[in-house]
């Protein structure tokens, strides 16, 4: 099954069925939820910087 990586929290994002993505710089990112997705819209510089953070948050 075609995995991504979710840059926010790390956990891993089927591509096929991800409800929640976003392109930026010409790639596109998926997320595990919308609050990673949120969370990656406001500073997106800082997850592709920085990696997944593994911040708790609700799933
Ligand atoms: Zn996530």
């Amino acid at each position: 099954m075609p995995e991504a990586v979710d840059p926010v929290c790390g956990m891993k994002v089927d591509t096929a069925k991800a409800r929640y993505k976003h392109v930026y710089k010409g790639k596109i990112y998926y997320f595990c939820s919308e609050h990673c997705l949120k969370a990656f819209k406001e500073n997106p510089d800082y997850y592709l910087e920085h990696g997944p953070v593994g911040m708790p948050h609700e799933h």
